[in-house]
């Protein structure tokens, strides 16, 4: 029987990135876009575990937690775009079993999703944990990048530049955003340097698997990363 997670999120990329995770690693996805909706099934059979937006159309976020828990302790983990809103949250003590902030990543987000369920549900194996993100892992601490077994090693410069790219599945960067993630003393660097920085970038990885895109150019707004 696979473990079945509610997505609520209307922000449909957002969803669909995180279901793509979920299903690479064997978990059954049901996605909800409106709080009522999600609500009212919620009512009718319980998933294992929900992954809760906090803004949402229809009943929002804190309303479905705190509905769900006069009758349910279905693990909840709530989703958030501000930092600020999580120790507002805690201090409501509406009973949700972890908290994230967005921007997140999908990685991150399956690593908490599976620390619940261990608290949460007895027997709860980790079958399909190599399977997380396995096209493609990267080390912080070594500086490098492995592609399905096969590793390059990248600059300080490469390595931010992937992790900002990486964090944020799907979202478009400018340069002038990749600048400033890149360097932290707001230096002047012209767009022909990122440009050059993603090239680079994109040979290292594209060497060690030609067949694999990861990092796509979008005309006219800048670069994003798109997880396979
Ligand atoms: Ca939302």
């Amino acid at each position: 029987m696979k473990i079945e997670i509610a997505i609520v999120e209307d922000e449909p990329r957002l969803a669909s990135v995180l279901q793509d995770y979920l299903e690479r690693d064997n978990y059954s996805v049901t996605i909800w876009s409106d709080g009522s909706d999600a609500l009212e099934a919620f009512r009718e059979e319980v998933p294992d575990l929900i992954l809760l937006d906090l803004m949402l159309p229809g009943t929002d976020g804190l309303s479905i937690c705190k509905e769900l828990r006069k009758t349910s302790n279905v693990p909840i983990i709530m989703l958030t775009a501000r930092v600020e809103e999580i120790d507002r949250l805690l201090g409501l003590e509406i009973g949700a079993d972890d908290y994230i902030c967005k921007p997140y990543s999908p990685r991150e987000v399956v690593a908490r999703v599976k620390a619940v369920l261990r608290r949460t549900l007895p027997g709860h194996d980790q079958t399909g944990t190599e399977q997380l993100d396995s096209k493609m892992i990267i080390n912080e601490e070594s500086a490098t990048v492995s592609v399905e077994g096969q590793s390059t090693s990248l600059t300080a410069v490469e390595l931010k530049l992937l992790m900002a790219l990486y964090q944020s599945p799907g979202r478009i960067y400018s340069r002038e955003q990749l600048m400033k993630k890149i360097y932290d003393d707001n230096r002047i660097v012209s767009d022909r340097t990122i440009d050059s920085h993603v090239k680079k970038l994109r040979q290292k990885i594209e060497q060690l698997n030609p067949a694999l895109e990861f990092i796509h150019s979008v005309y006219g707004l800048g670069y994003k990363y798109e997880p396979l």
